[in-house]
């Protein structure tokens, strides 16, 4: 009888409280920035979408899709899934409502949540936002190397110093089938020494095996053949662009032969971005690096018409925004907090808080932030609290001033205090705070 229930977030999950909205907000109103400058156009896209669109476009043998999707079946036997990436369903969207007939390139961006069923760890939710810019209509590396830039940019403006961008080419459906054969002819005398998840994944697409963070598997992939050694004309010819676009933009880049990134749809370009920090280890072993994935992306020429459009072109990239938060809490890069009040408003008497809540209202429309307690009676407690928050001002406003039609504002570091028309103190107050 009465057994307490205790619920909690689900695992993998957490709640955003209001001392932590401001940093997201940060990103949302930087990113806005970044993205209207370069002519992205913001767009938003269901939670739930058709299972079969991810099992299609992610890819049936993807991790994504094949361990960490939610699905659900609903009331009326539809079968969805909560959306465990952005780009299949942007891709949807542009097809959906014809978009191939608008001049291209599209240019879309979003942000918000997404689901994987993970294993928990630092830096690794069940919930976690992504910021997201895809574009469609485009060919040309400029555009790769644009999608690039723009996150660079983002990841800078949020004060990141260490940032690395590793790049690959893995080719197209001219190139890539033979590059898998050499790979497959490569690991099958080593498959028994592969881990368990890289044997099923050399059966069911062995590119996977190169995404491995086994050791073992790591020490075979370093004597595998190459993607770039085996590019076609065009994706070879493709990846130099790139490569000379981020020359020209100053980007610090490497080229890493092993990134294939974990989905199926992507041809020629993929990246990552991590931020590198060196950790103070202990004497023996030195320093060792740190690195944090932070975006990742890729060309995607193929999936528009794999999801039942026409063929086109596009490429994009998602950051991860609690990855991002994360380290600069822990870099201590954490902006100032939310604003803080110049003004405080105390009050006594019943009268005088009906009056105050109006007043309060003439405040925010003149984008004065005011602190207040409306709920304190006492005229020391309402003080130490102004005092508390170190605010210029505190304006009083008790059942004599009330009657007359007057304010009283005290200047907090002298004490000193004028009796002010209650009619004009947002005027007053603008004088004395010089706004
Ligand atoms: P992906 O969509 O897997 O290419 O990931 C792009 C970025 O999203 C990664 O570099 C991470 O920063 C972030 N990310 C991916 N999965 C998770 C997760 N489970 N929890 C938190 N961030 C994630």
């Amino acid at each position: 009888m009465n057994k307490k229930v205790k619920f909690q977030t689900p695992t993998g999950m957490h709640d955003i409280l209001p001392e932590d909205q401001f940093l997201y907000e940060k990103i949302w109103a930087l990113v806005d920035d970044v993205a209207k400058f370069y002519g992205f156009g913001k767009i938003m896209t269901p939670i739930v979408e058709d299972a079969a669109l991810y099992e299609r476009g992610t890819g049936g043998t993807t991790d994504i899709v094949e361990k960490q999707m939610y699905t659900l079946k609903t009331k009326g036997d539809d079968v969805l899934a909560l959306r465990p990436e952005f780009t299949p369903g942007i891709v949807r969207s542009y097809i959906q409502h014809g978009m191939i007939a608008l001049p291209q390139p599209i240019k879309l961006y979003t942000y918000g949540p997404l689901f994987r069923y993970e294993h928990p760890q630092a830096g690794r939710f069940r919930q976690f936002h992504q910021v997201d810019f895809e574009v469609f209509g485009e060919q040309s590396a400029a555009l790769d190397a644009q999608i690039i830039q723009i996150f660079y940019i983002i990841l800078k403006e949020l004060k990141f110093s260490h940032l690395i961008i590793e790049v690959n080419s893995i080719g197209d459906n001219q190139c890539r089938p033979y590059y898998k054969k050499m790979l497959s002819n490569y690991l099958r005398p080593r498959q028994t020494s592969l881990c368990a998840d890289c044997r099923r994944r050399f059966r069911e697409n062995p590119l996977r095996t190169l995404d491995c963070k086994e050791e073992k598997c790591q020490r075979i992939r370093s004597q595998a053949p190459q993607f770039i050694d085996h590019l076609c004309e065009e994706c070879k010819n493709h990846f130099k662009a790139l490569l000379e676009f981020l020359d020209e933009t100053d980007l610090p880049y490497h080229l890493d032969p092993y990134l294939v990134r974990g989905l199926d749809y992507y041809t020629k370009t993929v990246f990552e971005i991590f931020s590198e920090k060196t950790m103070e280890q202990t004497k023996e072993k030195g320093e060792v690096l740190q690195r944090n994935a932070l975006v990742g992306g890729g060309r995607y020429d193929g999936l528009v018409r794999l999801l039942g459009g026409k063929d086109v072109p596009a490429s994009g990239a998602a950051a991860g925004v609690e990855r991002i938060v994360g380290l600069l809490r822990e870099m201590q890069l954490v902006p100032k907090s939310e604003p803080t009040a110049e003004i405080f408003l105390a009050q006594l008497g019943d009268l005088s808080k009906k009056k105050s809540l109006k007043l309060l209202e003439d405040f925010r429309k003149a984008k004065i932030q005011v602190a207040e307690s409306l709920g304190r009676d006492s005229l020391r407690t309402q003080l130490a609290r102004a005092d508390k928050l170190k605010v210029a001002y505190t304006l009083i406003l008790g059942q004599k001033e009330v009657l007359d039609g007057t304010i009283v504002i005290r200047k907090m570091d002298t004490g000193e205090q004028d009796t002010v028309k209650l009619a004009n103190v947002v005027e007053e107050v603008k004088k004395r705070i010089k706004k």
